[in-house]
């Protein structure tokens, strides 16, 4: 876990490294997960640690790239037609995210989440991240990567249906041995979607 740790904030200092012209700053007091700030210095992209805390890395990361969408697609200060920059920047984000990021974002908009009036509901932001996956990638099968994202936010879901399984053998049992029984198939459930996540990978290309 450490080692993932130490290779994802690699990862992270390297995608710092790649985008440097964006000044990216935490702001503990920021009211959203990130932001861009066009200042007469240039655009500046404030991020709420704690959020990303609680995000995680790859979700958090994918918001910051949607981020750089605007700047990179000239959004600039206009406020005009924000419905439209917001499904551009969030299709940008897609084109140019790792792997681990789309999984992330397909698995937070797909249970809702990121939804608001100027971005749409979360599973529209969903659809649309799934339709620009991989679009811009140099060398990167595109279709692929789609593909495995998709693969992977089935699994984040079967996965939650095992767990809330799980719950509920806690709930509606009152013997141990009903418990047990009740794991079990939860368990089993929950290997299962691993074993339709390889086949569904396996199936990509
Ligand atoms: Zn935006």
């Amino acid at each position: 876990m450490k080692i993932l740790l130490i290779l994802l904030s690699l990862l992270f200092v390297f995608a710092i490294k790649v985008q440097a012209q964006v000044p990216e700053i935490p702001n503990p007091n920021l009211p959203d997960i990130a932001m861009v700030q066009m200042t007469p210095q240039g655009p500046v992209i404030f991020y709420n640690p704690n959020i990303c805390r609680q995000a995680g890395p790859a979700l958090c990361s994918f918001y910051r790239k949607h981020e750089y969408g605007h700047v990179s697609l000239g959004h600039g200060y206009s406020r005009a037609m924000p419905q439209q920059k917001e499904a551009e920047a969030d299709c940008w984000a897609a084109a140019h995210a790792t792997e681990a990021e789309l999984a992330a974002a397909l698995a937070w908009f797909d249970r809702g989440g990121g939804a608001d009036w100027h971005h749409g509901s979360g599973p529209q932001r969903a659809a649309r991240v799934r339709a620009c996956a991989g679009t811009a990638g140099p060398g990167r099968g595109a279709k692929d990567v789609r593909c495995v994202a998709t693969c992977r936010s089935e699994r984040s879901t079967c996965e939650l249906e095992g767990r809330d399984g799980r719950a509920q053998c806690r709930r509606d049992c009152d013997s141990a041995a009903c418990r047990a029984d009740c794991n079990r198939e939860a368990t089993q459930a929950l290997n299962d979607c691993r074993k339709e996540y390889q086949q569904c990978t396996a199936d990509c290309d």
